[in-house]
């Protein structure tokens, strides 16, 4: 398997957990004899700094020519003078926009280890493993007319889908859902919206394409209560922009750590793939940043522009591992756990990954 990937660390903990990322890439590529290439390039604050723009010409360029980028995070206080279109995350939008993926992955996975680090019971968060499809480049946040007319005291903003958007994303999702446990749950508020109307009829029309998936439709305010009373009922999560982004949210209580989220925005041109957290510049350069959503994005790289499904699986089963020793960067330590820094997290999975590729190797040597 040859990947380009263009890796983009960017500002504050981003260059610190995406070096242990790339560690783990390049260990799957030396056991399974890929040929993974890494370029970098500049985005957010580094770039401002070198060449006077977030979004340098030559990274677009760059990413474009590659199979995968894989982005640390943007974000510097020392350029909050600046109007926002000049901001480090000016760039973030506008390669998100030029890669063009609407699909938003986000996996939301409860470590047996860390249950005790939600704020929900461990017998409610325990085996929850929910993938979030969002459509990220419609509905509300993008369509017209919007504006705030301070006079009239007045402000609207339009929330529009086509059914082909809807379409495009869903068949995503019931792709996804084929590979998981089958399960596809719609989420939103058609008792009210006709926008979300043309998405339940959409996705019902689609799912006749995947007879082998179980559709269900919930309304988005009963489902915020099921996500946190019955988060294992949920496989495939299906839903607009809006509702995504706040769903989405919402179940990163279950993971116990915004540091412990992983993402990839599939569809467009490149695949896009990012932790959820931001650059953190409070802990950046101290070793304190939990690498794990990094990793966990590493593996979603290998599942979903490589097609390595079982060397995904056992990134995450080494970071399952790392967990369950008791090994905690300090988000995730609580009371007298050992702090364990950014770059001995990130050996730890890159030691539990290499036994397990090790141990997958000599069986099929058998
Ligand atoms: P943040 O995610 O950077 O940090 C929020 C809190 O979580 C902080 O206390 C931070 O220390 C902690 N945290 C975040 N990631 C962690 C990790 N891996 N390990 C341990 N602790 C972690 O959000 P913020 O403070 O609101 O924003 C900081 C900067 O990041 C801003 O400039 C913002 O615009 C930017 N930002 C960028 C992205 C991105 O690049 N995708 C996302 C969100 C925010």
């Amino acid at each position: 398997m040859n990947l380009k990937i263009t890796i983009l660390a960017g500002d504050g903990i981003g260059p610190e957990v995406t070096h242990e990322a790339v560690s783990i890439l390049k260990a799957v590529a030396e056991f399974g004899g890929h040929d993974f290439t890494f370029t970098e390039a500049l985005l957010g604050g580094v770039a401002i700094t070198a060449e006077g723009t977030p979004i340098p010409q030559k990274t677009i360029d760059i990413c474009l020519a590659s199979d995968a980028v894989l982005l640390g995070a943007v974000g510097d206080n020392k350029f909050n003078h600046l109007s926002p279109d000049k901001r480090p995350e000016s760039g973030l939008l506008q390669i998100r926009q030029h890669l063009g993926g609407f699909a938003n992955l986000r996996p939301c996975l409860a470590f047996a280890a860390l249950a005790e680090n939600s704020p929900l019971r461990p017998e409610v968060t325990k085996d929850v493993d929910i993938l979030f499809v969002r459509e990220l480049l419609g509905g509300l946040y993008f369509g017209g007319p919007r504006w705030w007319n301070k006079e009239t005291g007045e402000a609207i903003n339009t929330m529009r889908y086509t059914r082909d958007e809807v379409v495009r994303v869903a068949r995503i999702a019931f792709q996804l859902a084929q590979k998981r446990r089958k399960k596809l749950t719609q989420v939103d508020k058609a008792n009210v919206l006709e926008v979300s109307q043309l998405w339940r009829a959409t996705v019902d029309e689609i799912a006749k394409e995947f007879p082998d998936v179980t559709v269900e439709h919930q309304l988005v305010d009963s489902m915020a209560i099921h996500l946190m009373n019955r988060p294992r009922d949920f496989d495939v999560v299906l839903t607009e922009n809006l509702f995504g982004d706040i769903l989405s949210d919402e179940s990163g209580v279950i993971s116990g750590s915004l540091g412990m989220l992983p993402s990839a925005t599939i569809g467009g041109k490149v695949n896009l793939y990012e932790p959820v957290h931001g650059s953190a510049p409070d802990i950046a350069g101290q070793g304190k940043a939990n690498p794990l959503g990094a990793i966990l994005t590493a593996a979603m790289v290998l599942r979903h522009s490589g097609g390595l499904e079982r060397e995904a699986l056992a990134v995450e089963a080494a970071v399952a591992k790392v967990l369950a020793e008791g090994h905690r960067t300090g988000d995730i330590a609580r009371g007298k756990d050992e702090i364990t820094t950014t770059t001995q997290m990130g050996k730890l999975v890159h030691q539990a990954l290499t036994e397990t590729l090790d141990r997958h190797e000599s069986m099929h040597a058998v």
